[in-house]
Formats: C-alpha cells, sequence, structure tokens
C-alpha cells in the first residue's frame, strides 16, 4: 500500500470510529420526531385583508415541503362572537369554513377562544338559544366537550378551555370539574412527553406587555383575562408530572417564550396581527412551527406569513 493510501484509510478508519460514534450519540440523544403548525387568532371578517390573509397562511403551511402533521387552531377563529348577532355569528362562521374548507388539506385540531363563544355580551337575550354561549364552538367543531385530549405519535396534547363566563365578561382560569379532569388526564398519561394548549396564557411576559400604561402607582396592569388567574395552582400540579414539557398559548397577539420550571411556554402572536390592521405592538401577523424531539424537548419557528 502506498503510504498516501494508508494515511487516507487511517484517517477514513478514525472518522468512522471517532466522530460518527459522537454524532450517533448526538442523534440518539435528540432526533425529530414530527411537527405542528399552531394558528391562532385568524379573527375572520367580511373583509378582503382577512379573507386573504388567512387563505395565505394557511396556503404557506398546506404548499410546505415537509407538511406538519397536523394545524392547532388556537383559538378565536372569528372577529367576534361574544357581541354579535346570531346573523353575524353565521356569518363569520361561514366564511371561516369556507376559507378552511378551501385552502386547508391538513388534520385540524381547535382550541376555543373567548371570541368564539356566542352570545356573552350581546343586550338582546339569547341565553335560551341552543347555540349561545360555547354551543355554537361545539357544534362548529363537532367536539362534545371544550376542554379535550388526544395522542400523537410518543406525545400526548391537553387542550384546555381558558374561558369562565363572569358577568358577561370572562375570567381566565380552568372551572372546578375542567381542574379535575386535568389531574386525571395527567395521571392517566404520565409516561408520555405532554404539550397543553390553551387558548389564554398560563405562564406569559406578553401579558404583561398587552396594555401600554402602568397602574397609577407604577405597579403592571395585568388583566384577568390575560393571563391564567390559577396559574399558580396549575404549575403546582404541572410540577407532578415530569412528561409536560410544553404550553402553546395565543389570545394577547403578541410573542414570546417563557422557561418556568423546567417547562417551555409558548405566546404565539396572532394571525390577524392587529385584527388585520398590520402589526400589533413589535409583532407582524404569524403563525408558529413548532418541532417535537424524542427527547421531550420542543422547539418554536414564528413565520411571517
Ligand atoms: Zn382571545
Amino acid at each position: 500500500m502506498q503510504r498516501r493510501k494508508f494515511i487516507q484509510n487511517l484517517s477514513l478508519v478514525s472518522a468512522a470510529t471517532a466522530v460518527p460514534s459522537i454524532l450517533h450519540a448526538e442523534t440518539a440523544k435528540k432526533k425529530k420526531n414530527f411537527s405542528i403548525a399552531f394558528i391562532s387568532d385568524i379573527h375572520i371578517k367580511k373583509l378582503d385583508t382577512a379573507e386573504a390573509g388567512m387563505a395565505k397562511a394557511l396556503q404557506t403551511i398546506n404548499r410546505m415541503e415537509k407538511q406538519p402533521d397536523f394545524i392547532i387552531n388556537g383559538g378565536d377563529s372569528i372577529m367576534d362572537a361574544l357581541a354579535a348577532t346570531k346573523e353575524k355569528t353565521q356569518t363569520q362562521w361561514d366564511l371561516f369554513n369556507k376559507i378552511m374548507q378551501a385552502e386547508n388539506k391538513l388534520p385540524l385540531k381547535y382550541c376555543l377562544g373567548n371570541h368564539d363563544i356566542w352570545g356573552w355580551q350581546l343586550k338582546e337575550d339569547v341565553k335560551a338559544d341552543p347555540l349561545y354561549g360555547k354551543a355554537w364552538w361545539l357544534q362548529q367543531t363537532g367536539y362534545a366537550s371544550t376542554y379535550y385530549s388526544f395522542d400523537h405519535r410518543n406525545w400526548h396534547f391537553i387542550v384546555l378551555d381558558s374561558v369562565q363566563e363572569n358577568n358577561g365578561g370572562y375570567i381566565a382560569l380552568l372551572d372546578n370539574e375542567q381542574f379535575a379532569w386535568l389531574e386525571t388526564d395527567l395521571e392517566n398519561n404520565k409516561e408520555k412527553f405532554i404539550c397543553i394548549i390553551s387558548h389564554i396564557p398560563i405562564i406569559s411576559f406578553c401579558s404583561a406587555m398587552f396594555a401600554k400604561d402602568m397602574m397609577p402607582n407604577g405597579d403592571w396592569k395585568l388583566s384577568r383575562a390575560l393571563l391564567h388567574t390559577d396559574a399558580k395552582k396549575i404549575k403546582d400540579l404541572f410540577k407532578k408530572y415530569p412528561g409536560v414539557k410544553c404550553c402553546l398559548s395565543g389570545h394577547i397577539h403578541l410573542q414570546d417564550e417563557v422557561t418556568y420550571l423546567g417547562i417551555s411556554y409558548f405566546c404565539n402572536g396572532a394571525v390577524s396581527g392587529n385584527w388585520w390592521g398590520g402589526p400589533f405592538q413589535d409583532f407582524a401577523p404569524a403563525y408558529a412551527l413548532f418541532d417535537f424531539y424524542n427527547d421531550g424537548t420542543v422547539e418554536r419557528t414564528m413565520v411571517e406569513y
């Protein structure tokens, strides 16, 4: 064997033994399992910009070379049903469904947003209507409950209902029944990696940045409608389940990523940005792509479509 060839072979041997083993260790540690898209706060309404924007967001997701396994709609699909008449609410859902059917071929999971709830702030009394409140959203989605969970590959997804009625307004929290359900669902799935979805953030800094002003004494202005008021209770529950890895939310139209006690909390902006008037504060209209890894880590890419 010529000396040059021997050295080449030698280097190949060392490359085969040393380098790949490190790479192998790396890949064994972390490998992408799948991706999902998280679209939130579409707030669709009869407006050219809104209709084109929702279509474009869905087109960019559906035309990706490597498509996400499914889409999570983080809530506030329509502009508003809280204070809208039945006719106006119907018009908005019809528009939402028309664009969704035309532009999306991927599986879609829904999370309930406050603006998806019909009639809580309507002057006319529609409480007797079978579609009142969250019933309309249940009809729209075909779900039996406003909160539910499902498995995808080696992950368990829990979709919560953040929005509880309070004298026509709402407070961000889980009612007792839902909290008990969450405890049971976590216990039943504690061997899996878990991703939590809530329309309103459980833990977030965005919620504090939403209002431009501080309180007169300099305290932060932090509405009970912008951050889960039961965050401490939920945080204590999550501490018992190391499988809980990430929590995804919308609602604020701002973006942040907060790691707290080993869990990544992502607030994911809004497809509608400033309700279809451009960026909201520092954030352009956007949706999120999430990569889920076999080691339980999750990475987000925001896409300004
Ligand atoms: Zn909202």
